[in-house]
């Protein structure tokens, strides 16, 4: 298990879960059963209630670009890239990239679209601009 990420945790936490939906290219996200909303980053209680009681659902997929940042890259080391916080159409917000267009193009209220694929040598859910 050395160098993977996964390894990291112990035992099927939802932390554990999550990764591992994602290798297998499934981007699901937790849905509380006692009050009703979704929940990401994974973690055992929901976030607005506290109740155990939750299921794993699957994300449509569907954004909206919260906020984007252009991270300055040297030439040497690659190209500038995005980071962003994109609002899922099943409420939770994530931090994740923009590809497919270059860094500054990303803007604020960008419908986006999650895929999952490599990067970094790691698997992860990644947005791309809706309709593309
Ligand atoms: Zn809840």
């Amino acid at each position: 298990m050395a160098g993977k990420r996964a390894a990291t945790f112990e035992g099927p936490g939802p932390d554990a879960v999550w990764f591992e939906n994602v290798k297998q290219g499934k981007f699901r996200i937790q849905h509380c059963n006692a009050c009703g909303k979704n929940f990401f980053y994974p973690r055992p209680f929901c976030v607005h209630c506290g109740s155990p009681d939750w299921a794993w659902i699957d994300a449509s997929g569907k954004g909206t670009v919260y906020s984007t940042t252009v991270v300055r890259v040297r030439p040497e080391d690659g190209q500038d890239y995005n980071i962003a916080l994109i609002d899922l159409a099943e409420g939770p917000r994530m931090m994740s990239r923009v590809t497919d267009i270059p860094a500054p193009e990303v803007k604020i209220g960008m419908a986006v679209q999650a895929y999952i694929g490599p990067l970094d040598k790691e698997t992860l859910v990644l947005f791309r601009p809706a309709g593309r």
